[in-house]
Formats: C-alpha cells, sequence, structure tokens
C-alpha cells in the first residue's frame, strides 16, 4: 500500500502533463500506466503554437531535438479547390508545425516526469478506484493499493474513472468512427505537408510522419464499410504497415469532469474528432492546468470546492465552443447534416 499526493492513471500527454506540473510545485506523484514503454499512439501533427507549453514543461530542446518532420500547413479541400493554408508567419519566418512520433514524443514527457522525481509503476493498470464517504481517496492496482488526496484520471478515450464510476456522458454527434492506419514507401506529393480531402460522406488525412512512413485517417459521416485493406488512393503502391485500426471518435462530455478528490483530464474528460486537430494540446492543457489546481488546493488553501466548480466550467466552456467551431466547418459540406 502506498500513500501520496497525487496519484495519476496514465502516461500520455494529458497524464506526465499533469505530473510534471504537480512535482514541479513540490507535491508527491505517483503516476501508473498499463503499458510498456515506447508503445504507440496516433495523433501525431502538432500545430505551430505548442511550443511555450513545452517550454513550461521543459521539453521543447529535447523535443526539437528530435527531428521529427516539421511542415508549414495542410493541404485542404473542404468543399471547395484544394489549396495550401500555411499555419502563418512572423518577423522570423513561416511557423512550423510537428509531426511528432507519438512512441518518442510520450517517451520525452515520461522520462522528463521521471527525471523530476515523478515515481512510476509501469506496467501496472488501475483496476477500481477507492471511495470513502462519497470521496475518491486513491486507486486498487495490480501492484497493490495507492491512497491519494486526488486521482487524476489520464486514461484516454476509454475514460475509465467515468465508466468505473458511472458518471454522466453527454453525446454531441451521432456515432463517429475513425478509422486509420500506416503505410511504408514513397509518397512524393505527401512529402510537403498534410492533406485533408472531404467528399460527400467524410474525409480523409494523409501525412508523411517518419521517413518513409505515412499515415491516414478516414472519418465517414455515414455508416462507410472500408474494405479490410483500404487505403487512400495516393497511397496505392505502398505497403501497409500493420492492420486498419478504429477509434470511437463521438463527440462526448463527462458532464463533470471533477469531482471530490479526483479530476479528469485529456480524452477521460472529452473527446472530439481529429478534425478539431488539437488533442495532444487539449490533454497537455488540461494536464497542466489539473497539476496547478491540485498544488492550489493541497498547498494554497484554495478551496476544493472552487477548484473542481473552476475546473469544470474551464472544460465545458472550451469543449462546447470547439463543437460550435466543428458544427461550423461540417456546416459547409452539404451531407454532414446527420452528425451534431
Ligand atoms: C486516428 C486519430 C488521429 C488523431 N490525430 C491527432 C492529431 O493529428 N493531433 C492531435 O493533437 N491529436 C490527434 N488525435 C487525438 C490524440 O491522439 C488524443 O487526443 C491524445 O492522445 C489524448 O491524450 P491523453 O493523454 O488524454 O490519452 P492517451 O494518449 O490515450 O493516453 C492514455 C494512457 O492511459 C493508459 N491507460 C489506460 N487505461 C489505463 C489503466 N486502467 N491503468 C493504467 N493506465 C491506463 C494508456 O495505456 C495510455 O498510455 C488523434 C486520434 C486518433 C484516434
Amino acid at each position: 500500500m502506498y500513500e501520496t499526493d497525487v496519484v495519476i492513471i496514465g502516461s500520455g500527454p494529458a497524464g506526465t502533463s499533469a505530473a510534471i506540473t504537480s512535482v514541479q510545485r513540490g507535491l508527491r506523484v505517483i503516476l501508473i500506466e498499463s503499458e510498456e514503454f515506447p508503445r504507440h499512439r496516433s495523433g501525431e501533427t502538432l500545430h505551430p503554437g505548442i511550443e511555450p507549453l513545452l517550454i513550461k514543461l521543459g521539453i521543447l530542446e529535447e523535443v526539437r531535438g528530435a527531428q521529427f518532420l516539421r511542415h508549414k500547413g495542410n493541404w485542404v479541400k473542404w468543399g471547395k479547390d484544394l489549396r495550401f493554408i500555411p499555419f502563418g508567419s512572423d518577423e522570423n519566418g513561416p511557423w512550423f508545425g510537428f509531426q511528432a512520433w507519438r512512441a518518442d514524443f510520450d517517451n520525452i514527457l515520461l522520462k522528463r516526469a521521471i527525471s523530476l522525481g515523478v515515481r512510476v509503476c509501469q506496467p501496472c493498470r488501475a483496476l477500481k478506484p477507492i471511495i470513502q464517504h462519497n470521496r475518491v481517496k486513491g486507486v486498487v492496482t495490480s501492484q497493490g493499493d495507492i491512497y491519494s488526496s486526488f486521482l487524476i484520471d489520464a486514461t484516454g478515450r476509454r475514460q475509465w474513472l467515468a465508466q468505473k464510476l458511472s458518471m454522466q456522458l453527454d453525446k454531441y454527434s451521432s456515432p463517429l468512427i475513425a478509422r486509420f492506419g500506416y503505410v511504408q514507401g514513397e509518397c512524393p506529393v505527401r512529402d510537403e505537408a498534410p492533406s485533408i480531402i472531404a467528399d460527400t460522406t467524410g474525409w480523409t488525412w494523409t501525412a508523411k510522419v517518419r521517413p518513409y512512413i505515412y499515415q491516414w485517417t478516414r472519418l465517414s459521416f455515414i455508416e462507410e464499410s472500408l474494405e479490410k485493406d483500404w487505403i487512400p488512393k495516393e497511397f496505392h503502391g505502398l505497403e501497409r504497415l500493420g492492420p486498419t485500426s478504429g477509434a470511437d471518435m463521438t463527440w462526448r462530455m463527462v458532464k463533470r469532469p471533477g469531482g471530490w478528490g479526483y479530476f479528469l483530464t485529456g480524452d477521460a474528460a472529452a473527446v472530439l474528432d481529429p478534425a478539431s486537430s488539437h488533442g495532444v494540446l487539449k490533454a497537455i492543457m488540461s494536464g497542466m492546468m489539473v497539476g496547478n489546481l491540485v498544488f492550489q488546493v493541497i498547498k494554497e488553501h484554495c478551496t476544493e470546492k472552487h477548484a473542481i466548480q473552476g475546473y469544470c466550467k474551464w472544460v465545458t466552456d472550451w469543449f462546447k465552443h470547439d463543437v460550435e467551431k466543428l458544427k461550423e466547418l461540417y456546416a459547409i459540406l452539404p451531407d454532414m447534416g446527420q452528425s451534431g
């Protein structure tokens, strides 16, 4: 049995950002992760603007040194002609995004957390929350029980704590399943920048994510049965890397992402489809926010009620703003009326 200030479940960008922020503020942190690292995750594209967060987490130089591919913008065909949309520029030149290979990116974050003193249990699975007097007091794991002042759920889109406590989950779209996969070879037309092409039944995203490796995602607004070995046309002739995967990207949010003794962060709190294009940024920002809040409650005498209310409002406002933006985006496409 262990006892700590904060126990965090899941070491994706949300969990490690929460861990780094909490430990930077002097809290005792245990981070548990069910998978061995490096472990693969999709979601490589990071837009410019993420750098200030990487500086705060102390990993900008590591990320810059990791030799991730960089790009100046995206090719977009969204109801109109295909056009290149750059991210923007300033007096120092154009802004670049990252194609951050997630096994490496998530490992950089985890190593940073460990170097600051976060205690990591891995592989270790969260089995069930410990509840005492209507308060989350810790977690039963595959390696023993951990008691904590706060539990942070960063388990990603399966939303572990919300499932375990049967929390209310509000859905804002019809069911949306993203299919995605990887191919290997050369596709010069995709080497400069990713592309997103909408058609009458959905959209297809293609990007070069590593030397000789390309990623594709297909999201359909209708029930579309993709053939088992479907890949976008531009990748025909390239070698498939692994099977096609699927992910439930239905727009959804846990109604109360904070409560007595716990906070939900990243995808564990709210999920939007990848067209919202900032799942990793959202995970990092909400992880940092939660790390700051638990510090304020434990060390700065901020009331827990105040922290919970503020966090629930912050997540809800951001999520609803993104939902409105996505609806505006999809309204441009004539056949998207079914969703949202
Ligand atoms: C096809 C696709 C394309 C995407 N493209 C992009 C993109 O280009 N850019 C972008 O920003 N976002 C993208 N996203 C979204 C992005 O991947 C997620 O928003 C992001 O990974 C969320 O981070 P997280 O830390 O909340 O969760 P995750 O990264 O999913 O991490 C959760 C962690 O919790 C661990 N865990 C789960 N359950 C337990 C348990 N019971 N006990 C212990 N550990 C547990 C998991 O092993 C995992 O390591 C994409 C998503 C998909 C599906």
